[in-house]
């Protein structure tokens, strides 16, 4: 019995369909159980059968539509999926896919648009972000009236005219 431990160097791509397909990345790792005792160098062949066949298996599931949040819950159809097409080429082995991660910057952007969807579909709050990026802009809660002075102030500027202090947001 030899075990072989596996990742994959480069991350492996994936075009979400559950978002207008970004392209986000995984790290996939695991082992090979083989049935027998085997030299390094069908250790290294096998190992790299492996991880040439794992992008394989993300096309079918991107072509099953599957989302990109639930790869990483698919850890044991990916050893099925992996066993079976390594049992193709040679002697008996087991792959055991110990986890598909998604990398940190997939992560931010898969983050960025989950939210951006969630505003889309609620008009309260995007109707409170809206209402925020106008303040961030400087175009509500404004005062109407200098803070120090009482001049009245209008929709533009930085500055009270008459006195000069900040008008804040
Ligand atoms: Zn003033």
């Amino acid at each position: 019995m030899t075990d072989v431990k596996f990742g994959t160097l480069a991350p492996i791509r994936y075009m979400a369909p559950d978002f207008d397909n970004t392209m986000v990345s995984y790290k996939v790792y695991g082992t090979i159980l083989i049935e027998q005792d085997v030299e390094d160098a069908f250790k290294e062949r096998i190992k790299s059968e492996v991880l040439s066949m794992i992008p394989i298996v993300f096309s079918e599931f991107h072509a099953r539509e599957v989302k990109c949040l639930e790869l990483p819950a698919m850890c044991s159809e990916m050893s099925k999926k992996l066993t079976e097409r390594l049992r193709e080429i040679d002697r008996k082995c087991n792959v055991n896919v110990g986890g598909v991660v998604m990398d940190e910057e997939s992560k931010k952007i898969i983050e960025e648009k989950q939210r951006a969807k969630i505003i889309a579909d609620n008009p309260a709050i995007a109707q409170v972000e809206q209402i925020r990026a106008m303040q961030a802009a400087g175009s509500v809660n404004r005062p109407k009236f200098c803070p120090n002075c009482g001049t009245p102030v209008g929709p533009t500027g930085k500055f009270c005219g008459n006195c000069g202090s900040p008008l804040g947001v």
